[in-house]
């Protein structure tokens, strides 16, 4: 069979769980399986090996981890179970961020940075100098990973939160966890397979921000900024935590960052 025909019946299997996306993630798989030209031929045992990535698929899993990585910012990373998926919601942030980099103002912290790609966009495309933080082992190591495959270096520091971070910054970025106890309730099916360590943020979603009111100062330069993502109904409540806080929204018109302007 030819990748065409297989691509057309590989998105017929996955339409229940892709919808519209099934074509494109039928062409993803096949060219994660090294079939990129559509005139190709599959053997028999070709089509034998894609089964088991369609099966998980099938599942509900996301296909970034079927995959093993993910493009943010227009950038390849690895993923895993260990990380959220990177979304093109926090391009926004990393815009923003982006923006403000400039050659005397490039110490950036990234907190709870998960695979790594909010910093990592910034060493690559601004050159930021990054230090990145989590509280998982495993996040780190795929960011240092991920670092290396993007040909930048990044500082990693394994701590909860600010708890162990040392220095002092031009830029705090961060996308912490900020899903409410309901939501992570009836959160989707995709959901399900990311870290909940990496999408809970208290029974009100806020948790995380209160935490960072309590601690930034203590890491952020006094003209420093810091941009933090945040869920569509939060803009009020994390912006009422710091002072001169302003908010951008993402290209689908949602509240999307926080941004905080210094603190001198
Ligand atoms: N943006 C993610 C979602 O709504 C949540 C990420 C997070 O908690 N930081 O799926």
């Amino acid at each position: 069979m030819i990748v065409r025909k297989a691509e057309q019946e590989i998105a017929k299997q996955l339409a229940p769980v892709a919808g519209e996306d099934a074509r494109l993630e039928a062409t993803f798989l096949l060219r994660a399986s090294g079939f990129h030209s559509p005139y190709q031929e599959l053997t028999e045992t070709d089509a034998e090996m894609l089964k088991p990535l369609i099966a998980r698929r099938l599942t509900g899993e996301p296909l970034p981890y079927i995959l093993g990585e993910w493009e943010f910012f227009g950038l390849p990373f690895e993923v895993n179970r260990n990380v959220l998926i990177p979304r093109p919601d926090t391009e926004c942030l990393v815009e923003a961020a982006w923006k403000a980099l400039s050659a005397e103002r490039n110490e950036v912290l990234d907190l709870c940075c998960g695979s790594g790609c909010i910093g990592i966009a910034l060493a690559v495309r601004g050159g930021a100098r990054v230090t990145a933080v989590d509280i998982s082992a495993d996040a780190l190591e795929l960011t240092e990973r991920n670092a290396r495959r993007n040909g930048v270096s990044v500082r990693t520091v394994r701590s909860d939160f600010l708890d162990g971070v040392e220095g002092s910054f031009d830029m705090i970025v961060c996308n912490p966890p900020y899903l409410t106890k309901p939501e992570m309730d009836c959160r989707d099916a995709a959901l399900r397979f990311e870290p909940e360590l990496a999408l809970y943020g208290g029974a009100d979603g806020l948790a995380f921000y209160r935490r960072l009111a309590a601690s930034w100062r203590r890491v952020l330069k006094p003209d420093g900024r810091m941009f933090l993502e945040i869920g569509m109904t939060q803009r009020e409540d994390v912006s009422a935590m710091f002072p001169n806080a302003e908010c951008i929204e993402d290209y689908g018109g949602r509240p999307r960052v926080i941004v905080v302007n210094g603190h001198d």
